[in-house]
């Protein structure tokens, strides 16, 4: 979270200050909390003759020579001998200081890595200062931070925020999980004397560093059940299906062409069972691509209309809201029809008349499901009687909207009942901590009759095979899926580059339609290319990424994706998830380019990698966790949530289960110390964590 400045206060404020700033380094406990990423040794001075090249040492030693070399490029040669051999410094970028300071005759502490070579032993711009016959006892920290704050200012005012900070102990009596205080720990970390594992620093294994990743899960759970414990404050809609007339719920099971899996309707019963009660529901709905979590959605929204409230289904991109709508104009508009209700439709490219229109339905309650974008959630839409929220791919969603929708509401003193689904799921250790307020239903199994889609990664040379085998599969009267890169961060590029692809495929396969689709293009037009691609006239359709969400064409069995190496780990998995959607043998090409280098980096290398190995959305996933790391997974942007800076959720395992077990006991028995600790760790960070 970067703060924003304003610009009257940051005018009097230097370059480190504002830097400190941006790095949210305000408070005395934040400077506190700042920990380094490494030490250094200078508590050691060691005999040149002793050092290894290549290794960093500190030396002491005197000046012998100190001359400005010309040439091509100017420079600062130093000599200096430290009764054990000499050392040549050789400093590129110099100011008189230098030369000042490591005049003939100077005493000096020279720090830095040493190289042998032809003209002797060298250090390249090494750290230098007066040797005063004094040295550190504790290793030097290296914080991390930014170009325009230098170290040893962010130095001076970490130590000074340690000094000030209110370090008071906030665990109850005897609960620390180490030995060591907060005060102890971070003293600790920032000055670790020298006789210190530096492998217990280095990992973080150290009772000092478990001690503050105790601390910052514990912050975590606490603000973590009470929003649980505000939430369970509020009160709901009671929604039960109907028992005096025919239930749409019912009637929708029995028009349906296929029969619920198993895992269906078990998530189908744990919805049911929280819309029955009167807590809103914040529930995560999550299912693999393709395991059927739309029509689990249309049963929770037809209990809400049983009920007579009203159900808003809102998805991230209009191709999918518009696929959701038909699919359950087709399930539930005759049911509806009935009863005198109807669905209405919600997007941002709609023409005013309709859009009035639509307000109109749902501000009356005619509209009994509202299916559509973000609009849905916009100031100027009125439900009459909102009962139900459906969010689907709800990371897509930032906070702020999620937040909206649960105001939609307005009877007062009641929220509806919210449902959020995601085919990206999350791991457990993750669902444990980020999501602790949040229940989480788990579809486990696809429906009957699928084939596991085979995954071939192929070099780009290779391009022609890769044609000839979307040609054999259109003559097969299947269809193909090809998805062209994000190349930059530029929109114009990509549809440059997909606009090109196109071209390129239409020459090449003369007879077969081949489509195009970027998010570009007008509402209208993007209906229209999909439309011929749904009815089968279209054989092959190139797009941008802009299909990476819920496509649903059965009859689709190759799914080309081009530069997969640019491609994250979950967004390929979503995108294979595209095809193998139907019964016959279905296949996914990752095509990648190595570009200049000669092969692929490690992390790309990997997700290529996993993507062959597997076809399980949750061990996708996990792999994610393991190659991203936590906070990359979630994106700070996204989930809001304040992320993990010190423990780390494969490691700490044992430390969260231990702040899981403290944070009720805290809330309920020492309220006092559960606020401090959680303002110390979180301070003003701790609203946001409750959307
Ligand atoms: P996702 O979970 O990715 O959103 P969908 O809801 O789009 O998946 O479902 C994928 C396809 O599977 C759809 O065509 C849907 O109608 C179909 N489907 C869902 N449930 C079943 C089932 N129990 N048996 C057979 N087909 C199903
Ligand atoms: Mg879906």
């Amino acid at each position: 979270m970067t703060k924003t400045v304003p610009p009257a206060a940051s005018a009097k404020l230097s370059a480190p200050q504002r830097a400190l700033l941006k790095l949210d380094l305000q408070r005395d406990i934040d400077l506190a909390l700042h920990l380094p990423l490494r030490y250094e040794d200078e508590t050691r001075i060691v005999r040149l003759a002793d050092v290894r090249d290549g290794e960093v040492a500190q030396i002491e030693a005197t000046v012998q020579a100190c001359e400005v070399k010309l040439g091509p490029r100017r420079q600062l040669l130093v000599t200096v001998d430290d009764g054990s051999d000499t050392c040549t410094l050789r400093f590129f970028t110099f100011y008189p200081s230098h030369q000042k300071a490591l005049a003939p005759g100077a005493r000096v502490l020279v720090r830095g890595e040493v190289r042998g070579g032809f003209m002797g032993r060298t250090m390249l711009h090494p750290q230098f200062r007066a040797a005063t016959g004094e040295l550190p006892t504790a290793l030097t920290p290296i914080y991390p931070t930014t170009a325009a704050l230098p170290q040893n200012y962010l130095r001076r005012a970490v130590l000074a925020g340690l000094a000030r900070a209110e370090l008071r102990e906030t665990l109850p009596p005897g609960q620390s999980p180490v030995a060591w205080s907060l005060r102890q720990a971070l003293e600790f970390l920032h000055h670790p004397t020298p006789d210190v594992s530096v492998e217990a620093l280095a990992d973080r294994s150290h009772p000092a560093w478990q001690r503050l990743k105790a601390e910052e899960l514990l912050a975590q759970q606490l603000s973590q059940l009470t929003a649980q414990r505000e939430r369970g404050r509020l009160r709901a809609p009671v929604l039960q299906p109907r028992t005096d007339g025919p239930a749409l719920h019912a009637a929708l099971l029995q028009a349906l062409p296929f029969a619920l899996t198993g895992a269906q309707q078990r998530v189908v019963a744990e919805i049911t069972a929280d819309l029955a009660r009167a807590l809103p529901m914040h529930r995560l709905l999550q299912g693999d691509v393709g395991s059927g979590k739309t029509v689990v959605a249309a049963l929770a929204a037809a209990v809400c209309m049983d009920a007579g409230w009203q159900c808003a289904l809102m998805a991230p991109t209009e191709i999918l809201a518009e696929q959701h709508f038909r699919k359950l104009v087709g399930w539930l508009d005759p049911l509806l029809a009935a009863h005198g209700k109807r669905i209405a439709w919600l997007a941002g490219g709609q023409k005013k008349k309709e859009r009035d229109t639509m307000l109109a339905l749902i501000a009356s309650g005619e509209a009994a499901l509202v299916v559509g974008t973000h609009a849905v959630i916009q100031d100027k839409v009125q439900f009459q009687r909102l009962g139900l929220a459906v969010i689907d791919e709800q990371h897509r969603f930032g906070v702020a909207q999620r937040l909206a929708l649960r105001g939609k509401l307005a009877a007062e003193g009641q929220e509806p009942h919210l449902l959020m689904m995601s085919a990206t799921p999350i791991p457990r250790t993750l669902a444990m901590s980020y999501y602790a307020d949040l229940d989480v239903s788990t579809i486990d199994e696809l429906p009957p009759g699928r084939t596991p889609v085979l995954t071939r990664v192929v070099h780009d040379a290779r391009r022609d095979e890769v044609i000839e085998r979307i040609r054999g599969q259109i003559e097969e009267g299947r269809q193909v899926y090809w998805v062209c890169p994000l190349i930059e961060e530029s929109e114009a590029l990509d549809l440059a580059n997909a606009t090109a692809t196109h071209a390129a495929l239409a020459d090449v396969l003369p007879g077969v339609l081949v489509g195009l689709l970027h998010s570009r293009m007008a509402p209208a037009e993007k209906k229209a290319v999909m439309s011929l691609f749904t009815d089968g006239l279209m054989g092959l359709l190139v797009s941008t990424t802009v299909i990476e969400v819920g496509v649903d064409v059965p009859n689709a069995s190759l799914m080309v994706i081009e530069h997969a190496e640019r491609f994250g780990l979950s967004q390929l998995h979503q995108l294979r998830g595209r095809v193998g959607r139907g019964a016959a043998a279905s296949a996914c090409v990752l095509l990648f380019s190595t570009g200049d280098a000669p092969r692929l980096g490690q992390v790309a290398r990997e997700r290529l990698k996993a993507m062959v190995e597997t076809n399980d959305g949750f061990e996708i996933a996990r792999r994610d966790l393991e190659i991203r790391g936590p906070g990359e997974f979630l994106g700070a942007r996204q989930s809001g949530a304040a992320l993990l800076r010190f423990a780390d959720l494969s490691t700490d395992a044992e430390l969260l289960a231990w702040a899981r077990a403290l944070a009720p006991v805290m809330l309920d028995r020492y309220p006092e110390l559960a606020e401090r600790h959680v303002h110390r760790w979180l301070g003003g960070k701790a609203e946001f964590l409750k959307a």
